[in-house]
């Protein structure tokens, strides 16, 4: 039996984590169509140069050239009995593809596990996160035990102040991506997440598969309904 499940939730659900879990309990890969593309940045083929092309402009890689790359990796070995999504299908079109191609195996997609979370908190779990070298995660709202925030008012004025944090007790400064320090930029890509996924999420409505999961609750808790659904 394979598994095919698929990942959606807007950022801050907590996605990452949630694969990881998802990874070790059944024993399938999570395959990131941006992390694929990411990691084409080293070479220097024909290919490689026009996606890194795309995505330093912002925009979407061809469905053409993203289900080739899907198609790809699904047939590695270790994909043999399934894997996550994430980030892909990102359309109509990827999606209707990637029932064909499953099809085609005698596969299908089982699940689209959707981490559900309200707006504000998603801004507010991004807008505030910060994180250590050794990739421990704090946030300015919901994790500040044991840091010491600060808001450090920008010389000319100019808003919003910089999110400045350490652990406390002068201890490791810790680090905040430039991508969640600008209050327009996390708002974007609420809007962009938005925008693309509500119509595939009534895409594969129609098909019935979509698990609705509350992603704001603890982590085990979250765990336990994927579990669930996906069992
Ligand atoms: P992500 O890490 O999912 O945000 O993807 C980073 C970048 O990779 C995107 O901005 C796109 O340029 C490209 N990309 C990732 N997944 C897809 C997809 N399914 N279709 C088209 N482009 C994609």
């Amino acid at each position: 039996m394979s598994l095919y499940v698929i990942l959606m939730g807007i950022q801050g659900a907590g996605k990452g984590l949630q694969a990881k879990r998802i990874e070790e309990h059944f024993g399938i890969p999570q395959v990131s169509t941006g992390d694929l593309f990411r990691a084409m940045r080293t070479r220097r083929d024909a290919l490689a140069t026009k996606v890194q092309q795309i995505m330093a402009s912002g925009q979407l890689v061809d469905d053409e050239t993203t289900n080739a790359i899907v198609v790809d990796r699904l047939a590695q070995a270790d994909a043999a009995g399934g894997v996550i999504l994430d980030g892909y299908p990102r359309n109509q079109i990827q999606a209707a593809f990637l029932e064909a191609h499953l099809a085609e195996k005698g596969a299908r997609v089982n699940s689209v596990l959707l981490l559900e979370l309200d707006l504000f908190t998603a801004f507010k779990r991004a807008f505030g996160r910060v994180s250590a070298a050794d990739g421990s995660s704090y946030n300015y709202y919901y994790n500040a035990d044991g840091v010491d925030f600060n808001w450090a008012q920008d010389p000319a004025g100019q808003f919003p102040p910089r999110l400045e944090a350490s652990i406390a007790g002068g201890g490791e400064s810790l680090r905040r991506r430039p991508d969640d320090a600008s209050a327009d930029a996390i708002i974007k890509r609420i809007d962009t997440y938005l925008e693309t996924t509500q119509p595939l999420i009534s895409y594969f409505e129609a098909r019935d598969i979509v698990n609705r999961i509350d992603a704001d609750q603890s982590i085990e808790a979250v765990w336990t309904d994927i579990k669930r659904a996906l069992e």
